[in-house]
């Protein structure tokens, strides 16, 4: 497994075990070049998946390209990798169920939606102003309010202050 950070290919397991649900094994690694650590997943594939694209392009689907979505929009957050792996896997079983392994990328859009929303709720934001290609700020309240909904009301916006120049 080539290194993250230095591309050297001579890195090694330090530690290997399942995941909480065991549907995964976790390998913690190093590099010994660079003393780099990460982290890697091996995981079942039930079966070959394709993406239906919005253009009617047909590509594989990509793992890794749904999971590096997943971190952009969780960039910074504090959410267990563990939690991710787990959402991903989950959303993985679901696309793995449906029809005859090929999935309009809308559901793979949102099946992330609804997963992140469950972790964080920035993240949910984030990707879904991507996914959504949000071009208006009401888009933003729209989900904002979405989120809040079951929540405590919101207090009202404070009053504006008049300005002492104003009569
Ligand atoms: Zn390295």
């Amino acid at each position: 497994m080539r290194c993250p950070s230095c591309a050297s290919l001579d890195t090694q397991v330090k530690a290997s075990r399942p995941t909480d649900d065991s549907s995964s094994i976790r390998r913690r690694r190093i590099c010994p070049d660079c003393g780099g650590r990460f982290t890697t997943f091996e995981r079942v594939q039930l079966r070959e998946l394709t993406v239906l694209k919005r253009s009617g392009r047909r590509v594989p689907f990509d793992r890794d390209k749904l999971q590096q979505s997943v971190d952009v929009a969780l960039r910074k957050r504090p959410v267990d990798p563990e939690r991710v792996e787990r959402m991903i896997n989950g959303i993985v079983r679901q696309l793995e169920s449906m029809g005859e392994g090929e999935v309009p990328s809308e559901t793979v859009g949102e099946l992330v939606m609804e997963g992140l929303k469950g972790l964080d709720d920035v993240a949910y934001v984030r990707f879904a102003s991507v996914y959504k290609n949000f071009r208006e700020a009401k888009d933003f309240e729209e989900i904002l309010g979405k989120l809040a909904e079951g929540e405590e009301e919101l207090p009202p916006p404070p009053k504006k202050k008049r300005a002492p120049s104003e009569p």
